[in-house]
Formats: C-alpha cells, structure tokens, sequence
C-alpha cells in the first residue's frame, strides 16, 4: 500500500550524516519525502577516519539505487580476502568481491548524491533536545540553541547515538568491546610489495592485522587488538604517530615480518580508537520516531559488516515508510524484519573477535587449534551474511 501519511508525516529529520544517514536521506527523497538532514559536525565527511570494508550486500543495495559505480569508484575492489595465521599460513580464503573505501570517502559521496536529490544537509547541527508538540509533531532542539521540526525523527548518529538516549533513557549505554582498532597507509616500493588485488588478514599472536596494497606503492593497513582496561579516544590520541606504529610493531614482532615492514613505512597520520558495541535493545522506534544503523545496533567491527548493515536499514526503512501509511506501522514491520538478521550478525562478528583478539594464552592455543575448522566455517557464514539481496525498488530509478 502506498504511504496515506499527510503532509505532516512525510517531512523527515534524519540525524548524523555518516553512512546510514545521508543514504536513508537519498532513498525518502526519491519516494517523495521532504527531508533535512542535520550533522553534528562541519568538517568535510572526507577529512574523517580510517577505510573500511565494504561487503556485497552494502553493494547490492547501492546497485539497486544505480549509484553503486559513482559511490564505489572511490574506493578499490578486493578480489578476495585471505587469512593466514601468526606464521603466514594461509588458513582460508573467502572468494566474494569487496570494496576497500575511505570511511570519509563513503560518507561524502553519499551525502554529495543525497543533495543532489534535493535533501537538506545542515551542518554544525548537534542533536541536544527532542520533544512532542501538541500536533503529533517533533520538536528538535540542538547545542547551538536552535531549533526545528519534523513529523518523523530517525536517528542516524552512530553507536553513540543522543537520539537513542533521548528517545529510550533507560536503555544500556554503549559498552566498550576490550578492543582497541587504528588503521592507516603505508608508502612501499611496488617491486617489494606488489598490487595483488587481495585483502590479506593475519590472525597475529598479540592483535590481527590487516592490509590491501591499493595501487603501485600504497598500502592500507588496520590493526585490532584486545586492551582491557578501556582508554578514551581522546587519551589514544595523544599518543604520537610514530611512538603508536611502534608500539604496534612490537606487538606484532612474533607475526610475518611483512607487518612489521609495512608499520615501519608508514605515512601520514593514523587513526585509533576503542571499539564500542550497541547492546540489543528492546525496541528501535517510539511513537513517530526511529534508529538504526550503528545508533540502533553498531556490532563490533570484526566482520567488517557495520556499514553494510547501515545500508541495509536505510533502504528497507525508507521502503517500510514508504509502503505503510503510518510511520510506527512502518517502523514495526521494519524491526521485525531486521532484528533477527542484526542479532545474527552481532553473534558472528563476536565470535570472530574472540578469535582475533585472544586474551590469553589458553585462549591462543585453542584458536590456533580451530582456526583452519573455524575460518572455513566463517567463511560460510560470510557467504550467508553477503546474500542479503535489498526489497525491489518501487518506482522508476531517476
Ligand atoms: C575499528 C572499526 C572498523 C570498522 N570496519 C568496518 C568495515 O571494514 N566494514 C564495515 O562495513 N563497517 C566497519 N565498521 C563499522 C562502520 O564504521 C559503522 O557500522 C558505520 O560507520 C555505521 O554508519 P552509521 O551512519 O550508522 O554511523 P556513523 O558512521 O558513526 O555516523 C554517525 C554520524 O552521526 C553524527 N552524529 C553523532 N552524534 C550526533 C548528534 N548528536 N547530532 C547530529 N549528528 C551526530 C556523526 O558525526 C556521524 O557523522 C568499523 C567500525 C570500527 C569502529
């Protein structure tokens, strides 16, 4: 059934412009909805963070929509991805074809095709407040004192979501995985460490590693560990580059010395961070407001399968809203059809990381014990978790 919603209803604000946002923004302007898109921050979305790695399924969705070229060309393919273990032997590989993108890169090209649809990017935007009116309407109130309205709120804005603790206040907070990620990019002689199209990923002693030689001479690289006492983002940063890279290349002495070669030429800053995850909560919705993406559900980053999730939500939300007249009979549908998939993938991805980041020694023995069983079986479920295909789209592609 087509959306009834009034006019009221159809104008959405979506919060935080990182992925899910500026792509559930895109698909509710192509269905016909008024929407503004507001973002905490001012900064270009291509100044911001690591790459990450983005699966078939956040492709799938992107091709239903015709942007997979335009958003995906800044990025570069992995042809497939190879695990070995802490004394180079390959262990398994997974076949499917993936995109190694810059985060930034990603949220940028998103935002620059949702504006050209027509939605409303306001940034400096930092969601603070969140009320009814007496119409059934969202008051929004930001850090800067300004306000807006809208008949539908949904929170895009990320595992730190203030939408999510404005709209449930008793739900659990983001708790903090034990692992500390930092990725960065290396400049090595192409004849030493030539483009071979794969993303090659080590199961480490003390941490795993991970890099794609992205064109002649250059490296991207990432790096997970287990910390257990957590450290903030802003006490990671202010460890110099440099005394960082090395910490890591002692970490790393007992695993293949091409690691060790490739921290050793590293260039231009590097990214770190403690890794949180959204535990499940009861509902993602309240009344005429939502969240999803990282905001509802963010899944420790082992599977590499965030993003896509994000992607995921977008369009099937946006296609929920679209179909269903009103927006909490949108948002019902929505979560019943996506909750088992999420819990799913947050139960791989924690399996996954209990098996990169061991904590003990205990733990190592067993892992090296299993892995070869363990990583074929996951690279099956890999398959299963890419063969999410997106709902068809409902109306001619522009
Ligand atoms: C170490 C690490 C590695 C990862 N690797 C991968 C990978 O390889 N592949 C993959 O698919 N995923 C990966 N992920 C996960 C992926 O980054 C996230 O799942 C994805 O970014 C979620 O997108 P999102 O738009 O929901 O949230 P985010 O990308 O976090 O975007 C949220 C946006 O909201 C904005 N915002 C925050 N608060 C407010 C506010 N109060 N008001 C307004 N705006 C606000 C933020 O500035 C941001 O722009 C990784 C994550 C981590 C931590």
């Amino acid at each position: 059934m087509k959306n009834e919603n009034s006019t009221t209803h159809r104008q959405v604000a979506v919060v935080g412009a990182g992925i899910t946002g500026p792509l559930l923004s895109l698909c509710l302007v192509k269905l016909g909805f008024e929407v503004d898109l507001y973002e905490a921050y001012t900064r270009r979305a291509q100044d911001v963070g690591s790459f990450l790695n983005l699966a078939p399924n956040g492709r799938a969705v992107l091709e239903n929509l015709g942007l997979a070229d335009r958003i995906l060309g800044q990025g570069t393919a992995a042809d497939s991805i190879s695990f070995a273990n802490h004394k180079g032997r390959e262990l398994a590989q997974n076949p499917e074809r993936t995109t190694n993108i810059m985060r930034g890169e990603l949220s940028g090209a998103l935002r620059e095709a949702a504006t050209g649809m027509g939605v409303r990017l306001h940034t400096a935007k930092r969601l603070a407040a969140l009320e009814m009116t007496g119409g059934s309407r969202w008051r929004i109130g930001f850090e800067d004192g300004t306000q807006a309205e809208a008949g539908i709120v949904l929170g895009c804005d990320g595992v730190h979501s203030a939408t999510r603790g404005l709209l449930f206040p008793d739900a659990p907070r983001a708790s903090y995985t034990g692992v500390v990620g930092s990725g960065g990019r290396s400049e090595i002689d192409a004849l030493e460490l030539p483009v071979d199209g794969r993303f090659h990923m080590t199961f480490g002693l003390r941490g795993f590693f991970g890099y794609q030689v992205i064109s002649p001479g250059v490296v991207w690289w990432f790096e997970n560990h287990q910390e257990t006492h957590e450290r903030s983002f802003a006490e990671l940063a202010q460890i110099d580059d440099a005394e960082w890279v090395a910490l890591l290349a002692d970490r790393h002495r007992p695993d293949p010395a091409v690691i060790r070669r490739i921290l050793s030429a590293s260039t231009g800053p590097v990214g770190r961070w403690p890794v949180y995850e959204v535990p499940p909560l009861e509902t993602w919705h309240r009344e005429g407001a939502a969240v999803l993406g990282d905001a509802a559900h963010a899944v420790a980053p082992h599977l590499g399968a965030g993003a896509a999730l994000g992607m995921e939500d977008a369009y099937e939300l946006a296609l929920a809203l679209h179909e269903h007249p009103t927006a909490p009979q949108a948002f019902t549908v929505f979560e019943q059809s996506r909750r088992d998939r999420v819990a799913a993938m947050a139960k791989q991805a924690r399996q996954t990381g209990a098996m990169m980041t061991p904590d003990r020694w205990i733990t190592r023995v067993i892992r090296d014990l299993m892995l070869p069983m363990a990583m074929k079986q996951g690279v099956r479920k890999g398959a299963e978790a890419y063969s999410y295909r997106p709902s068809p789209w409902p109306v001619q592609i522009s």
